[in-house]
């Protein structure tokens, strides 16, 4: 028999938990977040606004380049180019409220091998991140594709007993995203729209801080294309700006015991 005490009891708990699904108290540093990208502005103008979202909520943000991108520009060394980029990096870090990690590769020579996998598996390790977000399989640039097989394999890598590491393993990993970059859009399918309305600002002045977002290195026009982009995801997310993310068909499952 459920009694009136019992009764309220059960009202306060579950206003309790109704509270804490609505304002997450308990929320801040809920969240890392590793995202990975080949080049140095890969991660920032693709998905650098849900970094600043995220940060700015208290989660943790972390990003790895794994090369700096230095062989882009014709009026530079790769080594002179790759001391400015690294610069570049940490401004639009400090602005997306992230901590930058430089890997130890060089632009257009990401190795495919397993050292690079127990790279990646150690940060993994030490950061311990619960989402991670890195390319799409396909891409017209190898080291955008190198890259996401890598960190998938990384992910599996990071999760195992017995792996000869500095590190402890780390199962908590929520989610893999792959996020919209124009080199990486064969059979790309954006699978989850996110609003970054209220961090497109923050975003813009942070992607500011690269010198080849303004046009002068490359001929692609990335600021006009990205800030367009995420106007056009924006309209079919029923917000002012999105960005997407496409995930491996096997977390596109859904089980349900009868039609809803
Ligand atoms: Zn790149």
């Amino acid at each position: 028999m459920i009694t009136f005490r019992f009764f309220l009891k059960l009202l306060i708990s579950s206003a309790f938990v109704f509270f804490l699904l609505q304002y997450e108290p308990l929320a801040a540093q809920d969240r890392t977040i590793l995202a990975i990208g080949a080049h140095a502005g890969d991660m920032e103008i693709t998905t650098g606004a849900l970094l600043a979202k995220h940060s700015a909520k208290g989660d943790r943000v972390v990003i790895l380049h794994l090369t700096p991108g230095e062989r882009g520009n014709p009026a530079m060394t790769p080594e002179q180019y790759a001391t400015q980029k690294r610069s570049e990096a940490e401004e639009a870090a400090i602005i997306l409220g992230a901590e930058p990690i430089f890997g130890p590769y060089a632009d257009g020579e990401i190795p495919d091998t397993e050292e690079a996998r127990r790279y990646v598996n150690d940060v993994i390790r030490r950061i311990q991140p619960t989402h991670i977000i890195t390319h799409w399989k396909n891409s017209i640039h190898k080291d955008h594709s190198i890259t996401h097989r890598i960190v998938t394999d990384a992910v599996l890598l990071a999760s195992l007993e017995g792996v000869e590491s500095d590190y402890s393993r780390h199962r908590g990993v929520r989610g893999i995203y792959f996020a919209e970059n124009w080199e990486d859009m064969q059979d790309y399918q954006p699978y989850i729209f996110v609003d970054i309305t209220d961090s497109f600002d923050v975003w813009k002045e942070a992607i500011s801080r690269y010198e080849f977002i303004s046009g002068d290195i490359s001929a692609f026009p990335y600021y006009d294309y990205y800030t367009s982009l995420a106007r056009v995801r924006g309209a079919l997310a029923r917000s002012t700006y999105a960005i997407t993310f496409a995930i491996d068909e096997f977390g596109k499952r859904i089980t349900w015991q009868h039609l809803p």
